[in-house]
This record gives structure tokens, C-alpha cells and sequence, in this order.
């Protein structure tokens, strides 16, 4: 952090010129943004919060309020169906109470409140989240099995909640149960949390690519979401990027059912990779490449439209003069940098692993690039 600061009071006393040469735009806003890729819309959503309604300590406006600050698009409340720590002094009978307040909350804006709960039991099952139902209180059923079949029943999307939690499993490995596999046999389980608030799960990734469950990354928020990511130091929530065909719940329902999402956390993104491939893609626009007089050295552009930096290993076969084989992409900025070639090339290809979008446990997504010279 103290280099950061540092690197910043320097910038400042830089002629503009130079700090253009090498990154411009700007990298910390607060807003999360992803580019919409060639054939979907790219919808920022989080669907695992809490509320004074079952363990959280904000009223459901603040949830809201929060969404709106960090450009999310669509939200879940998702109070505890069986766990109500503050029921002695917020009697209330009626588990969709929370989603209905911030469904009003939000009514001005324009978020999507997406009507959910947290189906909360011991292992097995633990902890899952249904959303896209229709009635929370329908959920409150005595075996675990009947709240997932009445999840089901009103056209819900279920997924299993942090499956690395400490408290559950002990050594914080995800693993399938005989109730997990009977759930996902008879398709009553259709995502699986891969991202939990500051934690990422190796094994759950595994999980979701096994057994075809759509990757989910959520902040299961309980304070307050500047404070839990460190929103004045630069840092994000926990979010799931989803590609729908619109911009709207009937599409996001979709695209969760067919698997179409990215998680992204910390300055990672995780995701199946005919998913995250498009939304790297669409990301990253070669804005210039231009060769330097008449050598075979090549000046590159490209501009990152995203808040990731990509990290890019290069494996192109060409070196890079400006580094040792890694290149950062600034987040919302443009990027130059220079290749050898050996000679000048009029249009060649860079390939790069991209350090930090993950497709399986240990692989990488590999990218291509076509640089045309102009
Ligand atoms: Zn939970
Ligand atoms: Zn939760």
C-alpha cells in the first residue's frame, strides 16, 4: 500500500506527457465495470446479503443504497429462513419481508431486487440460496430435501452457499455429499458458491466444472460493504458477472440456469472458460501498433475496458522490451508497450496465459491477440 502512495505522489510531479506514455484513464472509481461482450449483456449482480432480518446489522435500504453506490445491477436479500438472531426485538412472521422493503427502496432506481432466502441447515445440506422464488415463507418445511423441492416447485435458482466454510467443513475443502449428489441428480442444485466473501474455493471450482453447476461469486455482505472490502483503498465486493441476453430478470434467471456467469473477486475471475474467453476479449481493444522507424521493434496499445488488470504472461514466442514476459493492463486504461519481432511483420498474432482468469483449478485462460500494423 505505502508503494502505491508512493507511485501516486510521483505521478503528480510528472509532465502529463509522460504519465500518458506508458497508462492512461483512470483506475479507481468506484462503480465496478465490465464491458458487454459480442453477445450478451454483462450484468454485475450480488446475490448472497444480509439484513437485520435474519444475522445482518443494516436495515434492507442500505443494501440497496450500497448496490447503487457500486453500480451492481441486480441484488438478492437473502435473510436466514431457520437462524433469526434478532427475532426477540424485530418480531416478524413473514420471511419475505426483507426483499419487499428493498424491492421499494429501490423502485426509483434502477436496480433489480430479485426475491431470495437462505435455506440454513447443518451439514449436509449446510447452507444454500434460493432466488427467483415466490414465496420465502413456503421454504420453511422440516427436512431440507422438501425446502429445495418447494424451492424448485415456484421456478427457483438454488445454489450452495460457501461450501469451504470452516464452521461446516473444518479443513475448508469443498466436497460433494450423497444429499449434494442426490440434489444435483435430480436438478434440484444449480450453482455452487466458488467465491464467498474474502475466501475463493479451488474445490468448489472443481465441483461446478464436474458437475456442470453455474459458478457463483457473491459477498454474503452482514456489515457494512465499504468496511468488509475496503471500498476507500481501492477494494470491490465480491460480485457474479452475468451474460444475459437483456437486461432484465426473465434474462438473468436464464442465463444463471444455462451457466453463462464470471465470478469476480479481488482482481481475480474465475469462470468456465467459453464464458470468460468473450468477456476478456471484449475487455481488451488494440488501440495502436506501430513499428519504430524502421526497426523491428513494435509499439503496442491496447486499451483495458474493464476493472481488472489483466496480467498477462506472454507466450507469444516474441519478446517484450519493455518487460520480462509479464504485462499488466491497467484497469480503464490503455497500455503500451514494445515487442521484438526480428522483423517487421505487417500482422502477426501475441498469445498470452492470463494470469489471473481462471477456467479450471491450476489453468489459466490462454488469449490471442491479432496486432495488425497500421
Ligand atoms: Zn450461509
Ligand atoms: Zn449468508
Amino acid at each position: 500500500m505505502r508503494m502505491i502512495a508512493l507511485m501516486a505522489t510521483l505521478l503528480l510531479f510528472l509532465p502529463l506527457s509522460a504519465q500518458h506514455q506508458h497508462v492512461h484513464g483512470h483506475t479507481h472509481e468506484r462503480p465496478i465495470h465490465f464491458p458487454d461482450t459480442d453477445r450478451y449483456r454483462t450484468i454485475v449482480s450480488d446475490f448472497h446479503m444480509h439484513s437485520v432480518f435474519s444475522d445482518g446489522s443494516v436495515w434492507p435500504d442500505i443494501r440497496v443504497q450500497e448496490a447503487l453506490k457500486d453500480s451492481v445491477d441486480a441484488i438478492a436479500l437473502t435473510e436466514h429462513l431457520e437462524y433469526q438472531p434478532h427475532r426477540e426485538d424485530l418480531p416478524h412472521p413473514d420471511r419475505n419481508r426483507a426483499h419487499n422493503l428493498a424491492e421499494r427502496y429501490a423502485r426509483p432506481y434502477d436496480l433489480m431486487v430479485i426475491r431470495g432466502a437462505e435455506i440454513t441447515r447443518n451439514m449436509p445440506p449446510g447452507h444454500a440460496n434460493a432466488i427467483f422464488i415466490q414465496d420465502a415463507n413456503k421454504l420453511r418445511v422440516e427436512d431440507a430435501m422438501g425446502a429445495f423441492e418447494e424451492a424448485n416447485l415456484q421456478g427457483g435458482f438454488t445454489f450452495w452457499n460457501h461450501p469451504n466454510w470452516y464452521a461446516q467443513v473444518k479443513d475448508g475443502v469443498a466436497r460433494l455429499t450423497d444429499f449434494h449428489r442426490e440434489l444435483i441428480d435430480r436438478k434440484l442444485l444449480h450453482g455452487i458458491e466458488v467465491v464467498n466473501d474474502l475466501t475463493i474455493s479451488e474445490e468448489a471450482l472443481r465441483i461446478a466444472l464436474d458437475h456442470d453447476l453455474t459458478i457463483m461469486g457473491t459477498s454474503d455482505v452482514h456489515g457494512l460493504v465499504d468496511w468488509q472490502y475496503e471500498i476507500a483503498e481501492g477494494g470491490h465486493r465480491p460480485v457474479t458477472l452475468v451474460l444475459a441476453s437483456a437486461r432484465s430478470p426473465e434474462a438473468i434467471k436464464e442465463a444463471l440456469f444455462a451457466g453463462r456467469t464470471v465470478a469476480w473477486f479481488e482482481n481475480t475471475l474465475v469462470g468456465k472458460r467459453e464464458n470468460l474467453l468473450p468477456l476478456v476479449k471484449a475487455s481488451l481493444q488494440v488501440e495502436g501498433a506501430a513499428y519504430i522507424g524502421p526497426s523491428a521493434v513494435i509499439e503496442i496499445s491496447i486499451h483495458n475496458d474493464s476493472d481488472a488488470e489483466y496480467l498477462l504472461d506472454n507466450v507469444s514466442g516474441y519478446s517484450l522490451q519493455s518487460d520480462l514476459g509479464l504485462i499488466r493492463l491497467h484497469p480503464n486504461a490503455t497500455t503500451t508497450f514494445s515487442v521484438m519481432t526480428g522483423e517487421q511483420i505487417p500482422e502477426f498474432e501475441l498469445r498470452f496465459r492470463v494470469l489471473n482468469a481462471i477456467i479450471a483449478p491450476g489453468t489459466r485462460l490462454e488469449l490471442t491477440l491479432p496486432i495488425n500494423v497500421r
